[in-house]
């Protein structure tokens, strides 16, 4: 039996809170860190990003990328200005889509003189990053010295998005990034975990099961169908990342099967539009029959009647196309980006449908929309709220209550500790105490800057 030996966990932010995973894994006098995301709450960086670190950014060896969300990046200019020059490792998918991630969040946060953050939120620090960040194939071993062997597994959540597996002293230890709603319409099931010890996981529907999930496309298309017939615009706020190419994967579904009529659909995003174009690079990523659809000849995030419109001008024109129509537009949660201009225009008449597909975060104009709201506040003018608003969750890009109890199911006989995270408190803790109950398992939610040995 090999002699025991400790290895330290620090969780630095992304516990206790959705947003803003980093965490800290010391060994054998090495340092990686898990993800490097901006803590997000109702504003695309919190104040709390740009407080002193709780570790030396030159003392880390390598920074593990699960996926290219910005609460899993967003931080690495400031990690990078900082003093960090070691290795970004990630899948390629990841590595491709970063880039324009980060340079999205530049052009918004380097204008924030105020808390001076142009001094390291810009281009030259993303590109300085790039020059350190590896792609690596699901799968392949990373090498790296000091007895650790690293894999990256499909996490299922988003293009590219993994969870980083480590094996030492012939121990298992997995940070799951986000994980995945599978089945996903585009996207591979979220790898089985077997013979995990130590598992570090998210939990941000820790506590809630998504609806209808199942019927997801059919109340797509229902939603479509009636916004048709009443003659007006649907409206989609949507993320940029994932969530506008699976819709678009569906309506080009409906479109060719003939199940929807034709009219126009404006892909009114330009980040959206870019992220599109790393999509089609990464096939590799693609579950089966997705693969399948595309060897076929099909060119999924294309079909008639998709416009889009990268250039402000034609932005603008959208408001004078006739309708029916369709816009899917950013920001997802209604707080930034082109959407606002539609809900402005197009939320007073009842003819029109907003469309929620993603979770709306407590403070975000999508939110208050959600709940209910007969007005909202937009440019400076109170908007009311007359269109139709429908919601779908079966959408969403993480694994629900039952999904995450399934996922830990798989490695519950070799688990020696859960540590779940990255879920507001009720939601974790409710998992918490689930995996105890049904499982047997050890579970625990640490807080933001909680440090815990582990033996292996
Ligand atoms: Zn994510």
């Amino acid at each position: 039996m090999a002699e025991t030996k400790k290895l330290k966990i620090t969780f630095a932010s992304g516990a206790g809170t959705v947003t803003g995973a980093n965490f800290l894994l010391e060994g054998e006098g090495k340092k990686f860190l898990i993800d490097c995301g901006l803590v997000q709450n109702s504003k695309l960086a919190d104040e709390d990003n740009w407080d002193p670190w709780i570790y030396d950014p030159k003392t880390i060896d390598i920074l593990f990328i699960t996926h290219a969300h910005i609460d899993h990046i967003g931080r690495i200019p400031k990690l990078i200005h900082d003093g960090f020059a070691g290795r970004i490792i990630s899948t390629e998918a990841t590595h491709d889509l970063a880039r324009p991630m980060l340079l999205d969040t530049v052009n918004i946060l380097s204008r924030d003189k105020e808390h001076g953050l142009d001094a390291f939120y810009n281009e030259a620090t993303v590109e300085k990053a790039m020059s350190l960040w590896e792609g690596v194939p699901y799968h392949q071993e990373i090498n790296i010295d000091h007895g650790f062997r690293v894999t990256l597994k499909d996490a299922g959540h988003i293009l590219g998005s993994a969870m980083v597996h480590f094996v030492y002293n012939g121990k298992t230890i997995v940070f799951t990034g986000d994980l995945g709603n599978s089945p996903s319409p585009l996207l591979r099931d979220t790898e089985t975990l077997v013979g995990a010890d130590y598992v570090i996981m998210e939990s941000v529907y820790g506590d809630r099961n998504h609806e209808h999930r199942d019927e997801r496309r059919k109340i797509f298309e229902t939603i479509i169908e009636d916004n048709y017939k009443r003659g007006g615009t649907l409206i989609i706020p949507t993320f940029s990342l994932e969530r506008t190419q699976e819709l678009l994967f569906e309506i080009n579904y409906l479109v060719e099967g003939k199940r929807i009529p034709q009219m126009p659909i404006y892909l009114d995003s330009p980040l959206a539009i870019k992220l599109t174009g790393v999509y089609r690079k990464h096939l590799e990523c693609y579950n089966e029959a997705a693969q399948k659809q595309i060897a076929g000849g099909d060119d999924v995030f294309m079909f008639p009647g998709l416009k889009i419109t990268p250039d402000t001008e034609d932005s603008k024109e959208i408001l004078h196309a006739p309708d029916p129509k369709i816009i899917i537009a950013g920001s997802g949660m209604s707080n930034g980006g082109r959407i606002i201009h539609h809900e402005h225009y197009y939320l007073p008449n009842p003819n029109n449908t907003l469309l929620l597909t993603g979770y709306q975060s407590q403070g975000t104009m999508g939110r208050k929309i959600e709940d209910g709201a007969k007005t909202v506040r937009i440019f400076g003018e109170d908007v009311e709220v007359r269109a139709h608003i429908a919601k779908i969750s079966g959408y969403s890009g993480h694994k629900d209550s039952d999904g995450l109890i399934n996922f830990v199911e798989n490695f519950a006989n070799s688990a020696k500790r859960v540590f779940v995270v990255m879920g507001e408190p009720k939601s974790s803790l409710f998992l918490v105490q689930r995996l105890r109950d049904y499982l047997g398992v050890d579970a625990i939610a640490p807080m933001a800057g909680d440090v815990i040995e582990i033996e292996c």
